[in-house]
């Protein structure tokens, strides 16, 4: 069984915010398979896309080490957004906890219920911001650039 090192983005947009994303890195804590190593800081950053007045979100990244394969990772990451309320509505819509995963290794995954990399992970500030603190130099094995230098191409540095 060889650990992978994995990347994940936690937000949150209901309720205590930093509560919630404490508590899910406390539940990946807690399962056996995963261990949680580096949690960036939490940055609130305004609501893109879905229904018009959502509050503010929250957001982190988290380096991971599990060598469970992503399909079942992804189901647990499912298990714990239902365990703090998550209830699934409409697209983009509001929720106390969303956990999506970044990165995988350099593993490409490419079926309906699980795309990695997260397809829009080099388009979103909030993703990228966190993670060119905790791993600036980790490489996307599509776009084959490292977070730092796709960080500097969203922003126009
Ligand atoms: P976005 O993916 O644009 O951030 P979202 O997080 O709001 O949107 P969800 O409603 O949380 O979308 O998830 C919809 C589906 O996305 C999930 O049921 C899951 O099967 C699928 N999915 C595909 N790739 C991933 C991934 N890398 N991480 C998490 N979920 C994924
Ligand atoms: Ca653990
Ligand atoms: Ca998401
Ligand atoms: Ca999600």
């Amino acid at each position: 069984m060889t650990m992978k090192n994995i990347y994940i983005a936690l937000g949150a947009n209901e309720g205590d915010r930093a509560a919630n994303i404490i508590q899910a890195l406390m539940l990946l804590e807690e399962d056996s398979d995963i261990n949680v190593c580096l949690v960036s800081q939490m940055i609130e950053t305004e609501p893109v896309g879905g229904p018009k007045d959502q509050n503010a979100y929250l957001n982190a990244v988290a380096r991971l080490q599990s060598s469970l394969d992503a399909g079942v990772l992804l189901e647990r990451l499912q298990a714990i957004e239902a365990r703090l309320g998550r209830v699934r509505t409409e697209k983009w819509g509001p929720r106390p906890i969303d956990l999506d995963i970044l990165l995988v290794e350099d593993e490409i995954i490419d079926t309906p219920d699980l795309q990695v990399p997260h397809p829009l992970m080099h388009q979103r500030f909030f993703v990228l911001a966190p993670l060119l603190e905790i791993a600036p130099d980790v490489r996307h094995p599509v776009l084959k650039k490292s977070v730092a230098e796709l960080f500097n191409l969203l922003v126009g540095k």
